[in-house]
């Protein structure tokens, strides 16, 4: 890992030149932060950072906006996991558990207390897995009206705390890209436009859903840095993700959860994204890159679904495949900080 003071000025120099002036009435102080369940931190102090896991979720469930967990054996599975997570080197996780799938704003505060492990939450709607998990008013409210929601979130705090989103989470079905999805995507562009947080879209193999962002971009005002291809590892090969890459946009590889049941599976999961790596490294993109595991420490009350795997599997073949200690101190530490902080 980098000293704290260069990787500091490395961080300040990266950001430099931006102009993400805040648009709302909050009070910012002139460093660049980011918004944790437990208050506002330097964007520094998110150190090393997993960009898309779950520390808890309801997915695959009915949608509820209330997650009704069983608060005691949560606790009990995911508090232990997160401290080996910290012993990891770990010290930030963006929890991308979105609103009527499992997102519990209070629950992160105490499991972030007790783990002291720095965690963010998001705002936005979830659009994949068919609509699910898409609210009826979402149907009926206008775009505008949607963000003003998100915004509210982030200018008021969620259910009634003050804590606020670090980002924006929405996601997209395959194919074309249904009139919800567009809709969900014009309201993330326009409450980030509104609050400087990025995007996180759940997309997947569907480069329909970043050329339509590109496009919309330009009528929301705002900026490809402020937008990220979750799930990009899902394509075949990296030639989509070096033009959006290009673009400006964030390329998300965060298929990295194994679990020793996959076996084989496992080998072809972590060859996929050292591969697609090195193509974006060799194209001079490595500053466009994040990489996390989307496990969940809590799947609907199962077992965990591991998010260590960069730490004890990837990293290692990485420096066997020549990336240095920098290039990897890019991916965990200096990209994250670059993708959240809000000036
Ligand atoms: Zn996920």
């Amino acid at each position: 890992m980098l000293p704290r003071r260069q990787f500091v000025q490395q961080l300040s120099a990266l950001t430099l030149g931006t102009t993400l002036l805040p648009k709302v009435g909050l009070s910012h102080a002139s460093t660049a932060k980011v918004y944790t369940v437990t208050g506002a931190i330097d964007a520094s102090e998110l150190g090393t950072c997993l960009t898309h896991e779950h520390i808890m979720s309801n997915f695959g469930g009915e949608r509820s906006y209330d997650p009704n967990y069983d608060v005691s054996a949560l606790k009990a599975q995911v508090i232990p996991y997160l401290k080996k997570i910290k012993s990891l080197g770990v010290d930030s996780i963006l929890d991308c558990t979105t609103a009527y799938f499992g997102r519990d704003v209070q629950l992160l505060r105490e499991l972030s207390e007790e783990s002291e492990l720095y965690l963010i939450t998001n705002t936005g709607y979830y659009g994949a897995a068919n609509d699910r998990y898409v609210p009826e008013h979402a149907y009926e409210e206008s775009a505008e009206q949607l963000a003003e929601r998100w915004v509210a979130e982030f200018e008021r705090g969620i259910d009634g705390t003050d804590i606020r989103p670090g980002f924006i989470k929405i996601a997209a079905d395959g194919g074309e890209v249904s009139k919800i999805d567009q809709k969900l995507m014009r309201a993330a562009l326009k409450t980030s436009r509104d609050t400087n947080l990025t995007i996180a879209c759940h997309t997947g193999n569907n480069p329909a859903v970043p050329q339509l962002a590109l496009q919309l971009m330009e009528e929301e005002s705002t900026e490809p840095q402020r937008w990220i291809w979750t799930h990009a590892h899902q394509m075949n090969t990296a030639d989509e993700l070096l033009k959006m890459a290009q673009q400006g946009l964030w390329i998300s590889l965060d298929g990295l959860r194994t679990n020793e049941s996959y076996g084989a599976r496992n080998h072809k999961v972590i060859n996929h994204h050292v591969q697609l790596l090195q193509t974006l490294k060799d194209g001079g993109l490595l500053a466009q890159v994040l990489i996390s595991h989307d496990g969940n420490s809590f799947p609907r009350g199962g077992a965990i679904r591991p998010y260590e795997a960069i730490f004890t599997r990837f990293i290692p073949l990485l420096k066997k495949n020549g990336f240095t200690t920098e290039e990897i101190d890019q991916l965990l530490q200096v990209n994250p900080q670059r993708a959240f902080a809000i000036s």
